[in-house]
C-alpha cells in the first residue's frame, strides 16, 4: 500500500470538489442556467421598447415645444400686419406667416406621429410587461432557493479546504510539488489509472497508461503498489495510479 499515493488521491478529490464548491458559488447554478437566459432576454426586450417609449415621448415633447414657438412667432406677425405702411413690408410679413403657418403644421404632424409611437410602445410594454410578470416570479422563487442553497455550499468550501490543508501537510514537499506542477499542466487530472490491455493480435498482454496510452513496465505497477513515492507515466508524467481492483 503506498501512502503517500493514497493521500494524493484523496487530496487530488478535495481539490476537485472545492474547485466545484467554489465554481457553484461565483457563478449561475446549472438548473437555474435556462430560466436565467430566459430572464435576462425578456428584460432586455423589456429594456429596449422602454428606451424607444422614452424616445419617443422626447420627440412629442420637442415637436410640441417647436409648434409652441411657431404660434408665438404667428401671433407677433398677426400683429406687426396692422401697423404696415407700405404695400411691400405687408408682402413680406405675409411671406413670414406663410412660412410660419407651415412650421407648425410640419411640427403637429410630427408631434401626432411621436405620440402615436409612444402609445404603440407603451401598449407593447405593457403586454410585455404581463407576459413577463410569471417568469419574473418564476425566477425570483429559483433566485431565492439558490440564495438558500449558497450557505450550505459555503460551509462545503470551508470544510474542504481544511481537509486539502490537512492533506498536503501529511504528504512530502517534493512528492507535493511534483503534484501541484502536474495538476496545473493537466487541470482535469495529475493522475492516470495504468490498465492490463491485450495487445492486439498477441495473446500477452501489457499494462498502459489510461491518459495516453503510453506503455507501462510491469516492475513499475510493483512500485506504484509497494513504494512510498510518486511513479509518473514515462510519457505524459502523469501520478501512475492502480485500478481499483489491483489496489489492495
Ligand atoms: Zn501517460
Amino acid at each position: 500500500m503506498n501512502q503517500n499515493l493514497d493521500t494524493i488521491v484523496e487530496l487530488q478529490d478535495a481539490l476537485m470538489q472545492l474547485k466545484d464548491a467554489e465554481g457553484r458559488l461565483s457563478g449561475i447554478p446549472d438548473w437555474m442556467r435556462e430560466l436565467h437566459d430566459e430572464h435576462e432576454a425578456r428584460k432586455s426586450e423589456i429594456e429596449a421598447l422602454d428606451q424607444a417609449a422614452e424616445a419617443a415621448t422626447r420627440d412629442r415633447r420637442t415637436a410640441e415645444s417647436a409648434v409652441a414657438d411657431a404660434q408665438e412667432k404667428l401671433k407677433k406677425y398677426q400683429q406687426q400686419i396692422n401697423k404696415v405702411s407700405n404695400q411691400r413690408e405687408y408682402g413680406a410679413i405675409l411671406q413670414e406667416i406663410d412660412t410660419v403657418k407651415s412650421q407648425i403644421s410640419t411640427s403637429e404632424e410630427a408631434a401626432f406621429a411621436a405620440l402615436e409611437r409612444s402609445e404603440v410602445a407603451a401598449r407593447e410594454l405593457a403586454a410585455k410587461r404581463e407576459s413577463f410578470r410569471e417568469l419574473e416570479e418564476r425566477y425570483a422563487t429559483e433566485l431565492a432557493r439558490w440564495e438558500g442553497e449558497k450557505p450550505g455550499i459555503a460551509r462545503q468550501a470551508e470544510e474542504l479546504r481544511g481537509r486539502v490543508a490537512d492533506l498536503k501537510a501529511r504528504v512530502p514537499r517534493n512528492l507535493l510539488s511534483v503534484f501541484e506542477r502536474l495538476l496545473a499542466r493537466y487541470p482535469v487530472s495529475a493522475l492516470a489509472e495504468t490498465r492490463l490491455m491485450e495487445r492486439p493480435g498477441g495473446r500477452q498482454r501489457e499494462w498502459h497508461c489510461t491518459a495516453c496510452n503510453y506503455r507501462v513496465r510491469p516492475q513499475v505497477v510493483v512500485e506504484i503498489r509497494n513504494g512510498s513515492g510518486l511513479v509518473q507515466c514515462d510519457s505524459c508524467k502523469r501520478i501512475l495510479v492502480l485500478p481499483p481492483a489491483e489496489q489492495a
